[in-house]
């Protein structure tokens, strides 16, 4: 008999920070069990049907689930996290305003729970939180194929966590 336990993920579902639980990258926030077909989620409308979520007209008597996107917005729970900063930041802000919208868009047609939650401006930074680990990534490789600087990732060895930066360079 095979113990899927810890390879699916935690089985309260609820435990974000789990340790040895997550070793396989599972998204605590990802449903343990599949949703019915079709399901739409009344916050974000993301359609469940065919086997994927997706963007779609809602279908006719849909059942409901708040999506795990939306779960991790509503808490507040980000995934990836990506800082810019760098002194000439303020003067390229347009510009990589311009990129992280434009890659939060193709990314978030493809996947509907890849997406921005939020981008807070601080002194001399900006911090993108995102619903997921691939979207700091490709908003990171996008900023310094258009104006360079440097870029680091930090996975978290045993969470689903990503923490990128980015320095403008000057
Ligand atoms: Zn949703």
């Amino acid at each position: 008999m095979t113990d899927f336990g810890n390879i699916i993920g935690p089985t309260d579902g609820r435990r974000r920070w789990g340790r040895a639980q997550n070793r396989a990258f599972t998204d605590p926030y990802k449903s343990l069990k599949k949703p019915l077909e079709p399901t739409v989620c009344p916050q974000c409308g993301a359609v469940y049907h065919g086997g994927r979520w997706q963007w779609a007209e809602r279908p006719p008597h849909a059942h409901e689930e708040i999506c795990q996107a939306c779960r991790r917005i509503n808490d507040n729970f980000p995934a990836g996290l990506i800082t810019l900063f760098g002194s000439s930041l303020r003067e390229h802000k347009e510009e990589i305003l311009q990129i992280i919208q434009n890659q939060e868009r193709i990314e978030k047609a493809e996947h509907p729970f890849n997406r921005i939650m939020k981008i807070d401006e601080e002194a001399d930074k900006l911090v993108v939180t995102t619903t997921d680990i691939h979207l700091p990534r490709r908003i990171g490789e996008s900023l310094k194929s258009a104006l360079h600087g440097e870029l680091t990732f930090d996975y978290e060895e045993d969470a689903y966590f990503v923490r990128v930066s980015w320095k403008c360079s000057d």
